[in-house]
């Protein structure tokens, strides 16, 4: 029997590239290899990964997982950086991917390769072709140059990936792809990794949702997302002085940028609120800036900042901050079970603040859907994940599930 090794680069190629694959060889054994050192940052490398795994699992084929081994790659295409896509560069990319693959290949004994990257109508099918043959043959295998764009191959693989509602990716993976791609741009968001925080409409918030319905899919649960737009708000810098001192503190989101410095006196204290001689600032004392203070989310604010200090009357602070807007942001909900039937519903969120605070752990969730998944199964419980819940529960009020009264967590 044929043992046919593929490579993988994402969810998206491969859903019907290897559902192709299974109908021409029916009577091979596939074996997927996701090796992608390319794809910066490692979130969004972890991202393609789980798609994949989806993918995967749903068509039975086993997958492996390759390293991220950004470092060589950086290396083999350095001197290279800014050749145009297609160009030099990507065929260099093309080689370590194939190269590697090549290796696993002859290491699980696979006579024959081949890789989805054929299916991107962004890639050069005779390049690719050209990469992998000569890769293949250093270890005595046959390379499978199938193009799957053809007979309507792409529009099969729309079709597909929109049912299974897989993750689009924006850019071909490396950096420097998308400063080529993405000319005059200030702020490239595809590439900033938001550290152990999953702010509402990031990369991490996203792929903590794919992680839980890849769970919940392999329980046999139904799943379904929703995707929904808002107005993103990002926090550049701020600080707050206390008699000239920094202090620790906390901005609610939707908070104004400061143009300088506002300098200002308490004249009282007022239970939780400090009144200054500036009304162009507010500021909240706290016991915890983990804890929010505001019981009503504020959409667009003047700037507001949380302290845990001892404020007195005559003392003097000082506050500045940048902040930034934008319009184009998406966060999406994730439901686990009937939404028609539900009798019950367990609400969870998937954003954290920016030092991953405020939020839920995956095993939680997981355990949580585990431990129900029979009540999930007959239709009585539904689970539902909401999106941007920090920035104003934005993830429920977007929500389409609107048949019990219900409360976030
Ligand atoms: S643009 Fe894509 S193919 Fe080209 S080097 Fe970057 S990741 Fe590789």
């Amino acid at each position: 029997m044929d043992k046919i090794l593929v490579h993988i680069c994402c969810g998206v190629d491969s859903v019907y590239a290897l559902r192709k694959l299974k109908e021409d060889f029916p009577n091979s054994q596939l074996i997927g290899y996701f090796y992608d050192p390319n794809i910066h940052p490692e979130e969004e490398f972890e991202l393609r990964w789980i798609e994949t795994k989806r993918v995967c699992d749903e068509l039975s084929i086993e997958c492996i997982k390759g390293e991220y081994e950004l470092d060589r790659w950086v290396e083999a295409v350095k001197g290279y950086e800014n050749e145009p896509e297609r160009g030099e560069r990507c065929t260099i990319c093309h080689d370590v991917r194939l190269s590697k693959s090549a290796y696993v290949a002859k290491q699980l004994g696979c006579n024959k390769m081949t890789t989805v990257l054929m299916m991107s109508p962004k890639k050069d099918f005779d390049v690719l072709k050209e990469v992998g043959e000569k890769v293949a043959s250093q270890y005595g295998i046959e390379f499978l140059a199938v193009d799957f764009r053809k007979n309507g191959g792409t529009q099969i693989m729309n079709k597909l990936s929109k049912e299974s509602q897989l993750y689009h990716q924006n850019y071909c993976g490396c950096i420097y792809g998308l400063f080529g791609q993405k000319k005059n741009v200030e702020f490239y968001p595809e590439l900033v990794s938001f550290g152990k925080g999953r702010l509402a409409g990031s990369r991490e918030e996203l792929l903590f949702v794919k992680q839980i319905r890849l769970f919940a899919e392999n329980l046999g649960l139904e799943c379904k997302e929703e995707e929904f737009s808002f107005i993103g708000w990002r926090l550049i810098s701020s600080s707050v002085k206390l008699n000239k001192d920094y202090v620790n503190h906390k901005v609610l989101p939707y908070s104004a940028t400061i143009k300088g410095v506002v300098r200002g006196t308490v004249l009282d204290v007022d239970g939780n609120k400090v009144l200054l001689n500036k009304d162009n600032v507010e500021v909240f004392l706290t016991d915890s800036l983990n804890e929010p203070v505001l019981h009503e989310h504020r959409a667009f604010t003047k700037p507001v900042f949380f302290i845990s200090e001892k404020v007195n009357v005559g003392d003097k602070l000082e506050f500045q901050l940048k902040a930034e807007f934008d319009p184009t942001m998406k966060s999406q909900n994730l439901y686990i079970g009937d939404r028609e039937t539900f009798k019950e519903i367990k609400e969870f969120y998937s954003d954290t603040d920016m030092e991953g605070n405020q939020g839920y752990k995956l095993e939680e969730i997981c355990r949580f859907i585990e431990n129900n998944k029979d009540s999930i199964k007959k239709g009585e419980l539904m689970v539902a994940i909401y999106g941007a819940h920090l920035v104003g529960n934005l993830g429920k009020r977007f929500s389409s599930i609107r048949t019990l009264e219900f409360s976030a967590q």
